[in-house]
């Protein structure tokens, strides 16, 4: 009998929506115009972005003209950080030390950039988080200063799924800019959000924001950044004049078109898949905690505070690279961190900064579950993960 596979990593990336596809497919052969070029081929195609845009700019509730396609989230976040910190370098007194607040917890794409920004001669400040993954609005409080010059968060975390508190934030950056010349900006990556989360710019009070298309069923290396009007960013990629000279290089037209159909059908989806999904994950978080003694879950414990798709154990005595190869070899996909640090072996900088200790992070499972995930597929990983974790914890003396 042929094994079942099961897909339980979609906050690594989701499948393509079929649909998606469709309306990608013409532009990989048929209309190939080039979307700078006069003629009536590259007015075709530009009027396709054109179209993607649009629909972008409404999920967010922005203007056409603040969305920038990029490669990827990691560019985005890149463009946004490096972006807005290359032009206030420009605009200012030579000399002066920028500051940049971020978390503990952010995905490699932000952080990595801080460092280096850091080692540029950047002021970073790393927010903590309490043990539910969260920042504390007092400790942004305290570190804000009038001279700060971004603050870059993530709106839902990719490995154990904390959203953090972006109204408030932005609440009180507004606060902090009410008097002052020079302002803060605010970033946030709400790459795993945008399935479940409201999106709306100007509700979120946010002046950069940064999806992928590859998480919300959409085609693998497409970005967006949405800048707000007036907010200073520079280019990174020096070339054409694409994206509003912010991104040059021909742009990929399929891929802006997929995004654009992956944005319509969350928008249409949200709610209906968000209510199965919770359910479904609900079911298998508890029913984990019950079949498998010394297991925890690693998260904020409020459901307001979490993802209704992801959820993070903790097994004793586990190690959870082996954990991951042995469902593998159950016909499960799973992971135990980020995709991107899964096969470093280093223990998740999330669950550190959360306080686990290193065996405890290093024994790290992840559950993502997505629009496809079925009932039968959850009872399959109920029925098989109790006697993984049993042979692994006897191979390990445990
Ligand atoms: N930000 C977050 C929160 C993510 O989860 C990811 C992907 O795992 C990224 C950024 C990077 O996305 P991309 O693969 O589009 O560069």
């Amino acid at each position: 009998m042929k094994q079942q596979r099961i897909y339980f990593d979609y906050a690594a990336t989701t499948p393509l929506d079929a649909e998606v596809l469709k309306k990608m497919m013409p532009y990989f052969k048929d209309k190939y115009g080039n979307p700078s070029s006069l003629h009536k081929f590259g007015r075709e195609v530009s009027a396709a972005i054109d179209e993607a845009r649009e629909k972008v700019a409404n999920f967010l509730g922005c203007k056409p003209v603040e969305i920038i396609f990029t490669g990827s989230a990691t560019e985005s976040d890149n463009l946004a950080i490096r972006g807005l910190i290359k032009a206030l370098k420009r605009k200012k007194r030579t000399g002066q030390t920028l500051h940049i607040i971020t978390s503990s917890v952010e995905h490699k794409a932000v952080l990595e950039t801080c460092k280096d920004l850091e080692k540029q001669g950047s002021r970073v400040t790393y927010l903590p988080v309490g043990p539910d993954g969260l920042i504390n609005i007092d400790d942004l409080e305290a570190e804000i200063t009038p001279e700060t010059d971004l603050v870059s968060i993530m709106y839902a975390n990719n490995e154990m799924g904390a959203i953090q508190p972006i109204k408030k934030i932005a609440k009180l950056i507004a606060k902090s800019n009410k008097f002052e010349e020079h302002l803060t900006y605010f970033h946030i990556d709400a790459v795993q959000a945008a399935n479940w989360l409201d999106c709306n710019v100007k509700e979120l009070g946010v002046d950069f924001l940064t999806l992928s298309a590859h998480k919300i069923y959409g085609p693998k290396g497409v970005g967006i950044l949405y800048a707000k009007e007036g907010t200073p960013i520079y280019s990174l990629i020096t070339g054409g004049d694409q994206e509003w000279n912010l991104r040059a290089g021909t742009e990929n037209v399929a891929g802006i078109v997929g995004m654009g159909e992956a944005i319509n059908q969350i928008k249409n989806e949200k709610l209906k898949i968000k209510n199965k999904i919770e359910e479904l994950k609900d079911k298998l978080a508890a029913d984990v905690l019950i079949r498998i003694p010394g297991s925890k879950i690693n998260g904020p414990d409020n459901s307001e505070d979490r993802l209704p798709n992801v959820v993070n154990f903790s097994f004793e005595g586990i190690e959870g690279e082996a954990l991951v190869l042995s469902l593998d070899q159950e016909g499960i996909a799973t992971s135990t961190g980020s995709a991107c640090t899964s096969q470093a072996l280093t223990p998740s900088h999330v669950l550190m900064a959360m306080g686990l200790s290193d065996l405890e992070a290093h024994s790290s499972l992840r559950v993502s579950l997505g629009k496809y995930t079925t009932e039968q597929e959850v009872n399959y990983f109920l029925k098989i993960l109790p006697g993984v974790i049993d042979r692994l914890r006897k191979i390990s003396g445990r």
